[in-house]
């Protein structure tokens, strides 16, 4: 879509077009946001590197990328026309289905004509003269808004390794987070894959089948129960149809917005054999509930932990044929759930392959990419493809990509050197009127539906504002902070900061500090608390 097809309303004498909010991005958040902005008759657009919609859905189109939300648990629930006109064909759809869900989406909502593909913004500067953003855009384009929207994610900068040579390679390369559109011939090629998180578990395990040999360098294995992802047929779509509403209300009263309901008993009622036997039914069960339909315990204390993890230990003993292998692929340094859990889909097998090398880059860490291949401390080896799973600069790393400066001329990359400082994720002090969705201290669990909660407080807070005349929204410093240190405290409760972890730790090139990326309470308690700030006339935020 061009400038001249956008219909947006009106130019300024500086050829700045004028709106009411300009949304960075047009993925999950910023489809919705989109969405509930126009409806409520703001002038607003949504931009996008991107040439296509669907964000997350867009550029992570490797092999095997698919979902490990239940699929109908993830689309949209706000209206009932847009999810009856939707059939989703697996439990676990595969990302060409959900990038042609968010096309679906965009088209039935209208939406197109209100944004602009194919377009990186470069930066959005704060004017505290006329109170409004002028931000701008790769092709030059500029934009004079009164509300900066950011939906930008947490996980979409993709990160490489730093290691040197990544240029002397002559053979094809391909990061996860950028796989090329056309694809990548893998057929009998010699492949290596570095990484082995989530990415890197669902392009292994879809890749092994086909490739001329496979090396997998991985620095530390995670823990992969199986998705048990299988067909949705016609009759139980229909069926899922009828139950939305009852899904919809299961997403927003369990803990990580999954359709995966709690056990409340105590793991201690039970002797370890019918703990065992519980273990059993959950590695049979779907995706996230073997974390959520888990015996709380099992995150909370570090005997249920390891008792857990043992158990998935020996599952991976019993799947991967060559002991030595299966040792290498069981982590040491953190039980299950500490870290973000990839689930997988014939991963393990991939390594009773003959053709299939695991490599260990603790023993031999990686020291170049050369042109024929990658060396290790150890030897060279020779690739035609290599594929980084590498993931991503993660939390603030898309909002250090725009030069985003607030009041003062202050960078929002300065003033997250400590990590970021949110009040919900929402708003940060020295940028008046930058509103974020799915950024950092919100999202965990199903993040379509925390979301969803912020895209409701979006909707709300704006109505509010243009009703009572308001045009100008900030938190205030000590907002921030209470925020940070509720996160840090919910996060000391928990086993997760005994480990590392891209997902949950800000660690940006520079960084001084830490500050936990996500929101760890979960979903149903985030909405609660985002609904007690609206409730509270907005509190931890200046109106004026
Ligand atoms: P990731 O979880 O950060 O994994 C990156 C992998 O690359 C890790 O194994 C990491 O090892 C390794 N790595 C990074 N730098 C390396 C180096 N210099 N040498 C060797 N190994 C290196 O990234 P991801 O797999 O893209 O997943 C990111 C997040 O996206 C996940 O947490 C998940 O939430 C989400 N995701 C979701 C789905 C889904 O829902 N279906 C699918 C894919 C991704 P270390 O662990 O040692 O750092």
């Amino acid at each position: 879509m061009t400038q001249a097809d956008t219909q947006v309303t009106a130019t300024n004498a500086g050829g700045e077009t004028v709106l009411d909010a300009f949304i960075v991005g047009c993925g999950v958040s910023g489809i919705e946001a989109l969405h509930r902005l126009r409806s409520a008759g703001f002038d607003a657009i949504a931009v996008d590197a991107a040439d296509g919609v669907g964000g997350t859905w867009h550029w992570n189109r490797y092999p095997g990328a698919r979902l490990d939300s239940e699929s109908y648990s993830y689309g949209y629930f706000f209206s009932e026309e847009l999810r009856n006109g939707w059939d989703w064909s697996e439990h676990f759809c595969g990302q060409p289905e959900n990038e042609r869900y968010f096309n679906y989406v965009v088209d039935a909502l209208d939406l197109r004509p209100f944004m602009k593909l194919g377009t990186a913004v470069t930066s959005a500067h704060w004017d505290p003269d006329g109170g409004t953003w002028l931000v701008t855009t790769a092709d030059g384009d500029r934009y004079r808004t009164r509300f900066l929207i950011t939906g930008i994610g947490i996980l979409s900068d993709p990160k490489y390794p730093n290691i040197p040579g990544r240029e002397r390679f002559s053979g094809a390369v391909a990061h996860t987070a950028r796989w090329p559109k056309g694809g990548l011939d893998l057929k009998d090629k010699r492949v290596a894959v570095i990484g082995t998180g989530s990415s890197g578990v669902q392009t292994i395990a879809a890749i092994g089948p086909i490739v001329g040999s496979l090396t997998v360098f991985q620095r530390s294995p995670n823990w992969c129960p199986p998705l048990n992802n299988e067909p949705i047929t016609p009759l139980e779509m229909a069926e899922i149809k009828g139950q939305y509403e009852a899904i919809w209300t299961k997403t927003r009263t369990t803990r990580g917005g999954f359709i995966h309901g709690p056990i409340t008993a105590s793991a201690l009622s039970f002797s370890p054999e019918e703990r065992r036997h519980w273990y059993e039914t959950l590695y049979g069960r779907r995706g996230f509930a073997r974390l959520y339909t888990n015996f709380i315990e099992v995150i909370r204390t570090k005997e249920l932990n390891a008792e857990f993890s043992e158990f998935l230990a020996e599952k991976i003993r019993a799947r991967v044929e060559d002991p030595e292998v299966a040792k290498k692929l069981i982590p040491v340094d953190h039980g299950f759930g500490q870290r973000r859990p990839p689930y997988e889909t014939g991963y393990y097998e991939v390594y009773n392959q003959p053709n299939v090398e695991l490599v260990d880059t603790t023993e031999t860490p990686l020291a170049e990419i050369t042109e024929n291949g990658i060396r290790t401390t150890e030897r060279e080896f020779e690739f035609d493809v290599i594929i980084y799973a590498t993931g991503f600069n993660s939390v603030t790393g898309a909002f250090e990509r725009i030069d985003i400066r607030g009041r003062d001329g202050a960078s929002l990359g300065d003033s997250w050197r400590q990590g970021p400082n949110t009040v919900a994720g929402l708003g940060t002090y020295g940028f008046p009127n930058l509103l974020m969705l799915g950024g950092p201290q919100a999202m965990g669990g199903n993040i379509p539906r925390c979301i969803e909660h912020q895209a409701l407080f979006l909707d709300s807070l704006m109505r509010h504002m243009r009703d009572n005349g308001l045009s100008r929204i900030e938190p205030t410093q000590a907002a921030c902070d209470e925020w940070t240190a509720h996160v840090a405290e919910v996060v000391s409760m928990t086993l997760y900061a005994e480990t590392k972890s891209g997902w949950f730790w800000n660690a940006v090139e520079g960084a001084t500090g830490h500050s936990f990326g996500i929101y760890p309470a979960g979903v149903v308690e985030y909405g609660r608390r985002l609904r007690e700030i609206e409730a509270n006339g907005y509190q931890g935020f200046v109106l004026s």
